[in-house]
């Protein structure tokens, strides 16, 4: 029997999770996604000997499914539990005690960066004989005689599959589903799926990396997050604090990530303006040894974390899928969460396991 071809447009999370779940029910899978490198929002910037978080900062899967595949499916070799607090911090009254709500339950990172967990699952979805194609940007597909053509920005096809999911974050998968319209027999059913997805928004998130080569201190803490929601610095972390592999020596990396306020105003901003803005701002968080860094880098996330969610079935409507699903972290209660990303990816790949296999 002929196994069905599917496409996952994107290797976030989400995406390798689908991609797993389809090959696993017996699909042939090819994922397709736009950078270089696996993971997209769980990123890893090797840095030097460094291994620097510069996106999600920990995984915190609970007792999701996530959790089981991440200790008993995938190798838990390189899994580090972090076991510093989170602690918060409030402008009049400094550090406090640790946050339950971030310290409850285990959060953790992989020893060589926390893109590590998407490089498992693409490694499983090799091994299974499904594929990864990198560097290709999917600009609109068409459909035929229910077989899907994929084509990339260059209008370049890049094959003939069965079935897609599109797992980019909900912005970005409408604008492929709108591009994609005027190409399948049903564009209107097609364009109602666009308004669906384009019901919510993402928060954009400046994250600022800021390197000590003799960093002034290890503190007992893992990472502060501002009380104040409305703070421009809302989250400071210390790579040094979750695994050597991380940071070498007295080199230490502090990881500054911006509220949406300062993230909308200043994403356009040229990197050392927004650096020396960052650096200002968390001296009152650590004192004036972090003035100097050694180096910097700046990462500027368009989509960072949905504000609200669509629900899968509104995404992904019964008697009106044609070829065509979308996951992704934008159709999750709790969205912007590495485990609910994944749980959206099973959800698509078990449907699409049902519609196409
Ligand atoms: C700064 C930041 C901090 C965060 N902190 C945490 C945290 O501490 N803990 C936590 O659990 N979650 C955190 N999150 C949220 C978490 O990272 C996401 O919820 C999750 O990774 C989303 O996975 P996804 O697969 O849905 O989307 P993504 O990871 O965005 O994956 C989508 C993929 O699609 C690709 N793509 C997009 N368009 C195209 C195209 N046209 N063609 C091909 N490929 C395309 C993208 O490049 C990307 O790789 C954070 C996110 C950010 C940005």
């Amino acid at each position: 029997m002929n196994r069905p071809r599917i496409a996952v447009i994107g290797a976030g999370i989400s995406g390798l999770a689908a991609a797993n779940t389809l090959q696993e029910a017996g699909a042939y899978v090819t994922v397709i996604e736009k950078s270089r490198g696996l993971g997209g929002r769980v990123a890893t910037r090797r840095i030097g000997d460094l291994a620097v978080d510069h996106g999600a900062q920990n995984i915190k899967p609970g007792k999701s499914p996530l959790s089981v595949v991440m200790t008993n499916q995938l190798s838990a070799k390189d899994l580090v539990e972090i076991k510093k607090p989170v602690c918060l911090w409030s402008e009049d009254g400094g550090v406090h005690e640790p946050d339950d709500a971030h310290n409850q339950s285990p959060k953790y990172s992989y020893y060589n960066g926390i893109n590590t967990l998407a490089r498992l699952l693409a490694s499983q979805l090799q091994g299974l004989g499904g594929s990864v194609v990198l560097n290709a940007t999917i600009h609109h597909f068409t459909v035929n005689n229910a077989t899907v053509e994929i084509f990339d920005i260059n209008d370049l096809s890049l094959g003939e599959y069965q079935g897609v999911v599109v797992s980019a974050p909900l912005p970005q998968a409408a604008d492929i589903i709108a591009n994609s319209a005027p190409f399948t027999p049903y564009p209107l059913q097609m364009l109602d799926r666009v308004r669906s997805l384009r019901q919510i928004e993402y928060r954009s998130c400046i994250s600022v990396m800021l390197g000590y080569y003799n960093a002034p201190m290890s503190p007992d803490y893992y990472a502060l997050l501002a009380q104040d929601k409305a703070a421009d610095l809302q989250w400071l972390a210390f790579e040094s604090s979750k695994g050597s592999g991380h940071c070498k020596g007295t080199h230490d990396v502090l990881i500054a990530q911006m509220g949406t306020r300062f993230s909308k105003y200043c994403y356009l901003e040229e990197d050392a303006i927004t650096a020396s803005r960052v650096v200002t701002e968390l001296q009152s968080m650590v004192g004036p040894s972090f003035q100097s860094p050694d180096w910097y880098q700046v990462k500027r996330w368009r989509y960072s974390q949905p504000i609200g969610m669509v629900h899968f079935e509104e995404a992904n409507p019964a008697g009106n899928e044609g070829n065509l699903l979308v996951c992704g972290d934008g159709l999750r209660p709790n969205g912007g969460k590495i485990h609910e990303a994944y749980l959206s990816g099973v959800d698509a790949g078990d449907r699409g396991a049902a519609l196409w296999l």
